[in-house]
């Protein structure tokens, strides 16, 4: 499950135990991002602390592990590579599947290099809400890309949101793990902090 998790929450945990259940997954991976590519415009926490706080908020969950691929990868990240590197990594007998919210799998189109994605994995798009999955109907697919679609229970929670209450101290409790919501009061990741 690839994603910026700046910070990682609920809506990303839910999403990735529902994929592991619905599609009977040996386990997941979560890929924080390194300089990601679409979000070159905005400023985004380091990737060490990013990669941080998507630890501590599955450490508990013996299905979940973090990989560092992105993280460690110089320059901006595509998808397409680090699916590539997965799939070389793993072999031909490994079956994968990359787990996104259903904006991103919007964006599949427009990732470089995109229908050098067919056969690499199996995309599972997640429903988030405000994000319709019928729009995605229509979109010039690449042939033979195959995108799976996941209902997960109902969850607007985004990290831009939780950023922003954190600036301005308003609650995050239940929207994200107590330990990754002190973990970026602590290094002062969203605000000046206390
Ligand atoms: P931001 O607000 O900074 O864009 P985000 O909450 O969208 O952050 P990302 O790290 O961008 O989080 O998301 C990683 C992946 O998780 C994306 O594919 C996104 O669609 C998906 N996702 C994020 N929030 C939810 C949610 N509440 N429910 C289901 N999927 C989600
Ligand atoms: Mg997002």
């Amino acid at each position: 499950m690839g994603g910026t998790f700046d910070p990682i929450h609920y809506g990303h945990l839910v999403t990735a135990e529902e994929a592991l259940v619905q599609f009977n997954l040996d386990g997941v991976v979560f890929m924080p991002t390194g300089a990601p590519a679409r979000k070159t415009h905005q400023v985004v926490t380091s990737a060490e602390h990013r990669y941080l706080m998507t630890v501590i908020a599955t450490a508990s969950n013996p299905d979940f592990t973090v990989s560092r691929l992105e993280v460690d990868r110089p320059g901006i990240t595509y998808t397409v590579d680090t699916v590539l590197a997965l799939r070389d990594a793993h072999g031909p007998e490994a079956e994968l599947f990359f787990i996104t919210g259903a904006d991103a799998v919007l964006d599949i189109v427009t990732w470089k290099d995109s229908e050098r994605l067919v056969d690499a994995c199996t995309f599972i798009a997640a429903t988030r809400p405000g994000h319709d999955l019928a729009a995605f109907d229509s979109l010039p697919i690449p042939a033979g890309l195959r995108v799976e679609r996941m209902e997960v229970p109902a969850l607007a929670i985004s990290s831009t949101d939780i950023r922003s209450r954190m600036a301005s101290r308003r609650p995050v409790r239940y929207l994200l793990p107590e330990a990754v919501a002190s973990y970026a009061r602590k290094n002062r990741l969203y605000g000046k902090g206390d």
